[in-house]
């Protein structure tokens, strides 16, 4: 008997969706309906300086819009339950302290602000951005990781970074459902990456893969611009001994001018097209 296929809807509350969200979670909810699977809603409002409770309502309620339904989510609750990220930090320190007890993560003072300006000077290297990155990728310095086992004998991540210490030279692949097999090798692609940031909450890393493997996740499906980060997130399900899902990443829908629609491209944000009188159906062709 095959696993139960269990897909995602994970959106972040930073703004309306747009155009580029509608394509990809229209995908992601396709393949759970295809395979005649499971579909979790997850708020992904972990970062609460940045996300809005009005933009989690809206997102949701957009979806509807076009068509799309979930078996559990913040609304209607389920078996995972709670299904926003702010709710779940227990598990987020839960997973910090396995990694820290197993020696995967370290407690570091350098800021990103620190990374960029070393870019800058030369001291670290870059990685340059695909055509569906924002930014560039600047590695974190292997000069800068603490020596042996500094820091670790803490039980709380304090008001201080933590990063994922990556074994330089290794290539991670994978057989992505969309694009096919990709590789990136850690210390040339990646460097060592945020877990834990210094103002008290996770980062994205850690939390997609805490509650992936809590929800018991089958596939990933999200936008291109995160092929980069799976190979990280292989790392993090390797360290916290779980088996990893499989990935689906859609291409991401550009504007006339070639660039990637972002969340401030307000005039194709769901709700504009819909006050325009566009129809769901026309947007998903
Ligand atoms: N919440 C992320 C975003 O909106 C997606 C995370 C994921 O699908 O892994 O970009």
């Amino acid at each position: 008997m095959s696993a139960r296929y269990v897909g995602r809807l994970a959106p972040t509350p930073t703004g309306y969706l747009h155009l580029g969200h509608a394509r990809t979670f229209y995908t992601a909810w396709q393949r759970a309906r295809e395979a005649n699977g499971t579909l979790i809603y997850r708020d992904e409002d972990i970062d609460t300086l940045r996300c809005k409770a009005e933009y989690s309502q809206a997102a949701m309620e957009d979806l509807r819009w076009l068509g799309l339904d979930w078996d559990a989510g913040p609304d209607i609750g389920g078996p995972d339950a709670p299904y926003r990220q702010s709710e779940r930090t227990a598990r987020y320190l839960e997973a910090w302290r396995q990694l820290k007890d197993s020696g995967f993560i370290y407690p570091s003072s350098h800021s990103r602000r620190q990374l960029r300006d070393a870019v800058e000077s030369g001291l670290a290297q870059e990685a340059p951005a695909n055509d569906d990155e924002q930014d560039s990728e600047a590695i974190f310095p292997t000069s800068w990781r603490p020596i042996d086992n500094a820091g670790l004998d803490t039980t709380e991540p304090g008001e201080t970074n933590w990063r994922f210490r990556v074994p330089d030279g290794e290539t991670l692949t994978f057989d992505d459902g969309y694009f096919g097999l990709q590789s990136f090798t850690a210390g040339t692609d990646f460097g060592d990456f945020l877990v834990w940031r210094r103002d008290g909450m996770p980062a994205y890393e850690l939390a997609v893969v805490v509650d992936d493997i809590a929800m018991g996740v089958t596939e990933v499906v999200r936008g291109a611009d995160l092929l980069r980060s799976t190979a990280r997130q292989l790392l993090l399900y390797r360290a916290l001994n779980a088996a990893p899902p499989a990935f689906y990443h859609c291409p991401l829908v550009r504007d006339e001018s070639g660039q990637r629609l972002a969340k401030r491209s307000e005039s194709l944000s769901l709700r504009a097209l819909r006050e325009n009188g566009k129809a769901a159906a026309d947007l998903l062709q």
